[in-house]
């Protein structure tokens, strides 16, 4: 019996003695243990009722245990929905409903929240915490060290990764086996990785970065990683000299430059390091190198499609770029309005098809209808031009998507709320550039005629029902939105107005 994405990322550690994950207390967990994690995680969620098909939905810290359920989905048959450790219950509710998980993992913490979502969706809740402890490990504990995988082959869905709608409606990205396993190894050989590579992850793990890039490839090709709970300036300084590979957010990028410790000594070993998520900025990629010697290798993906383009392994990195399109992956630029493809050099709708592109939104066949073409091509949102050497250059997003540290916030789910204030008349949320962040989320605020909002009270509002990093880092009062003839209103002028705001 063959489980495709089993056989090639979790089968070859039975023999392995050699370390697979270091974790930050120095201690380390070899390929064999980090199996019988997977094996135990997987009776679990079968003890829990969970079969082939059924949804297994983790929002937990990350943690070696927490990557052990991936595994463990992926043993089981099961469809993996990592859900990022920001959402607030409220959210949680809406993807529970939506993809109906046979369980659902989440930090104790949470527990009391999540009990009453998870029982009116008909969830299982068991907890893991930040040290991968709680009841789903003890129930793990409990079980044999050896689990037969399920037989499954590429167009098996493996995992439901939540991407939001403009609308603010999240949709349930529908990945296959076969998408996640053709990229990795399309990553693997474009990047040279090898059995010999230690990847410093500090990246989320419920996240298509740090879950399918960062731990697949490593998977895949025998390596280690170091292992971190989260981005700790302090702790990527001490375990640099340990590594060869690094992936990170551009925040990563800038807030290692903004530290005097991380010097050209310090990153003088190291192979290669690795950009992507949100654009990287020319200045970074230049200081990056100034201080480094190391020429950041950008790429660009997204949760429907893994990745699509990178920049060369050996030739031109080059910085503002996002590279040309990965070995059989087809990437064009079309009309927004009609769908043809344009010339080269001009600015049009990214598009996107291969054997890395998803199956679409789970129950939405119109949405997947609007962003999936009949011909295969996928719809990405982004706006982009190739150059003449077939670099693509990702230009901005069609939909105003704010994209900060890393993280995506859609404008209209803040929006939402901020009109139903006290004293709101109306709203507009704009990203606007941001040292550290790349961009910020900066409110807009109408009052009603006559009225005086009360701002503290809107920002305490506003961190009841969303995740902090969807929160406005500004609520900012205007008497009116700038509007166009057709009344939409002109996020531009908004981004302008704003730019300063936060410029170092
Ligand atoms: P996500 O689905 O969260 O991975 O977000 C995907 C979006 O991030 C893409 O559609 C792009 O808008 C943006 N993105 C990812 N990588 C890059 C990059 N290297 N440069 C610019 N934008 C990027």
């Amino acid at each position: 019996m063959t489980n495709p994405l089993y056989d090639r990322l979790f089968a070859p550690l039975a023999d392995r003695d050699r370390a697979l994950l270091h974790l930050a207390d120095g201690s380390a967990i070899s390929g064999a243990a980090f199996l019988a994690m997977v094996h135990r995680a997987a009776h679990a969620l079968v003890a829990c009722g969970i079969r082939p098909g059924d949804r297994v939905a983790v929002q937990v810290a990350k943690t070696p245990a927490a990557l052990a359920v991936y595994g463990a989905a992926v043993a089981t048959g099961a469809i993996f929905l990592p859900l990022n450790t920001a959402y607030t219950a409220a959210e949680v509710e809406y993807f529970v409903g939506n993809a109906t998980p046979g369980v659902l993992l989440a930090d104790p913490k949470a527990a009391t929240a999540l009990a009453p979502v998870a029982e009116r969706h008909g969830a299982r809740l068991l907890t893991l915490d930040t040290q991968g402890q709680g009841s789903f490990a003890d129930l793990a504990a409990a079980q044999p060290d050896h689990f037969a995988p399920v037989a499954r082959g590429a167009e098996d869905l493996a995992a439901f990764l939540y991407t939001s709608g403009t609308t603010g409606r999240s949709k349930g990205a529908m990945l296959t086996q076969g998408n996640l396993l053709s990229n990795a190894e399309t990553l693997a050989q474009a990047w040279r990785f090898t059995a010999a590579d230690v990847q410093l992850h500090a990246l989320p793990i419920f996240h298509t970065h740090g879950l399918f890039v960062g731990t697949n490839i490593a998977l895949l090709t025998g390596g280690e990683m170091i292992f971190l709970p989260g981005f700790d300036l302090d702790a990527m300084l001490r375990l640099m000299p340990r590594a060869t590979t690094m992936m990170g957010v551009p925040t990563f990028y800038t807030r290692l430059l903004d530290d005097p410790r991380f010097t050209r000594e310090l990153a003088a070993h190291m192979r290669l390091f690795i950009s992507g998520s949100a654009p990287l900025l020319a200045e970074t990629h230049a200081a990056f190198e100034a201080r480094t010697g190391h020429r950041i290798l950008e790429r660009y993906g997204m949760t429907e499609t893994n990745m699509n383009t990178s920049n060369p392994y050996e030739g031109e990195r080059r910085a503002g770029t996002v590279g040309p399109a990965l070995p059989g992956i087809e990437v064009i630029v079309t009309d927004p309005a009609t769908g043809t493809p344009l010339p080269q050099g001009e600015i049009g709708m990214v598009e996107v098809r291969g054997p890395n592109v998803f199956k679409g939104y789970w129950q939405m066949p119109e949405k997947t209808r609007e962003e999936l073409r009949d011909n295969g091509f996928f719809i990405t949102g982004d706006l982009g031009r190739f150059d003449a050497d077939g670099y693509l250059t990702i230009v901005g997003r069609q939909k105003d998507l704010i994209i900060t540290g890393g993280y995506n916030v859609y404008p209209k789910e803040i929006e939402l709320i901020l009109d139903d204030q006290p004293g709101v008349l109306e709203s507009a949320v704009v990203g606007v550039p941001h040292p550290d962040f790349g961009e910020a989320v900066l409110a807009v605020i109408v009052p009603k005629p006559g009225e005086a909002p009360d701002l503290a009270a809107i920002g305490a509002a506003l961190a009841a029902q969303l995740a902090r990093f969807k929160q406005p880092k500004a609520l900012v009062l205007m008497d009116a939105l700038p509007r166009n003839t057709m009344g939409k209103v002109q996020k531009n002028e908004l981004r302008a107005l704003h730019a300063a705001r936060f410029r170092a």
